[in-house]
């Protein structure tokens, strides 16, 4: 078998054999393809698509390229969750402490930024001394000391998708549901949970911007989740705006600690407690979702899950102090407000326009080897329905650097769409749940 015969197979839609797939990965895991052919290969899948069973191939290929973890001497139930991404989508940060202290463990696989998407990784490398790259006796440990422990894709755990991860990232080949199912489900089988809470953004800052893609998307992780024998929902939540107030990997660090404490912002919170609740029900913890909720509150109302999140950051080799001394975090050094040219009520955004702006600011990457400026991020001021005036802020930028500042300013500014009423539709954060 040569690589480039499979690109060209792929190219000229043709269908492959789960033995063609497991070439690829394998070959593209161990060095043996370079990235320029499993580039290729990704484009052509990006405009050819792949069916049920190429996708059951791939994930299968992705998961078994490094160790499946076996977490069952650990106590209690294996639960995560994972989202598909979007613009200061952080629910990761306050998911883990929640659940852990409520007595699951949270054994979390997660990713680094993408396209305009941030990445939990990156959000914990803003945290000094944050070690995402814990081997797998490392992982144990950390799980059964404190029932959380977030790293990211290792030598020994869904190698595969580690790489092609950062070459997607780098060739615009993110936004495809083949491509991203494997990617998810590849890590997240890998890890050794019994139950999986999906969280599969729609809109303007999600990679899928129609609600029937997202919808499709969310069908085939929760059929392929379940061919696996694992408990999975899908829930189908609103990224037309960002969540919460922030974008940008150490401001979103402090959001989450301000919910861990019981304040930030309306939405963020909901999000996490329903997503928490889930993740108790699913896990057995509780009996009903209105029981995982509340479960999910006391959690926090106790102070129980920011002491989980400090745990969960010294056994890392994190700072814990930040929890309660967020100003250790990395400060951008400048800052500049983009105000309004009019007066009118906020109708929509262009979600994914502020993750672009925020990634040419340093806070993504261009090219898979470039490094994150933790420090720069977005404020925003104003959501979908807010009442605006001439020249009053509508976002504040943190930055280092202003080489691009006045390019992210533009974007930004142009982001924003003015009306002269409020939009009449409801906007619920929770669109759709699949496959409970
Ligand atoms: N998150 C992932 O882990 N992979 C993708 O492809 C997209 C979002």
């Amino acid at each position: 078998m040569r690589a480039v015969d499979l690109i060209r197979k792929k190219r000229d839609s043709g269908e492959h054999s789960s033995e063609e797939i497991d070439f690829l990965i394998a070959g593209y895991t161990r060095g043996e393809i370079p990235d320029y052919q499993m580039a290729a290969w990704l484009m052509a899948v990006w405009l050819r698509g792949l069916n049920r069973s190429e996708l059951a191939a791939l994930t299968e290929a992705m998961l078994y390229s490094g160790a499946v973890v076996n977490l069952s001497d650990l106590p209690g139930k294996k639960v995560d969750k994972h989202s598909t991404g979007g613009v200061g989508d952080k629910t990761s940060l306050i998911l883990a402490p929640i659940v852990a202290a409520g007595g699951l463990t949270v054994p979390m696989i997660s990713g680094r930024g993408l396209g305009h998407t941030g990445g939990t990784l990156d959000k914990l490398e803003s945290i000094p001394g944050f070690n995402v790259n814990l081997s797998l006796g490392e992982f144990r440990s950390v799980l059964r000391a404190c029932g959380m422990a977030l790293i990211g894709q290792t030598a020994e755990i869904a190698p595969a998708d580690k790489k092609i991860y950062a070459l997607r990232d780098a060739t615009s080949t993110v936004e495809n549901i083949g491509l991203i199912c494997a990617s998810i489900m590849s890590k997240k089988l890998a890890e050794g949970i019994d139950a999986l809470v999906l969280d599969v953004k729609t809109g303007s800052g999600a990679f899928m911007k129609r609600e029937e893609d997202s919808v499709r998307l969310a069908e085939v992780m929760v059929e392929t989740g379940k061919r696996m024998g694992k408990k999975v929902v899908a829930l189908i939540t609103d990224m037309d705006q960002p969540l919460g107030r922030a974008a940008g990997h150490s401001t979103e660090v402090v959001e989450c600690i301000e919910v861990l404490s019981g304040r930030g912002p309306a939405d963020l919170r909901e999000l996490s407690l329903e997503l928490s609740a889930w993740m108790f029900f699913l896990g057995e913890r509780t009996k009903t979702l209105d029981e995982g909720r509340r479960l999910a509150e006391t959690m926090i109302a106790s102070g129980q899950a920011k002491e989980k999140l400090m745990q969960g950051i010294r056994l890392q080799g994190g700072d814990e102090h930040v929890v309660d001394e967020p100003q250790r975090l990395p400060k951008a050094r400048f800052r500049a407000e983009v105000a309004s040219t009019s007066s009118g009520y906020i109708t929509a955004t262009n979600c994914e326009q502020f993750g672009i702006a925020l990634a040419m600011l340093g806070g993504g990457r261009e090219k898979k080897e470039d490094c994150i400026d933790h420090a720069v991020g977005l404020e925003f001021h104003k959501r979908i329905g807010d009442r605006v005036e001439r020249s009053e802020p509508l976002t504040t930028i943190h930055y280092n650097n202003d080489a691009k500042l006045t390019e992210a300013k533009s974007l930004v500014a142009a982001s924003y769409q003015i009306g002269d009423s409020a939009p009449t539709q409801k906007r619920p954060l929770v669109r759709r749940i699949l496959g409970p």
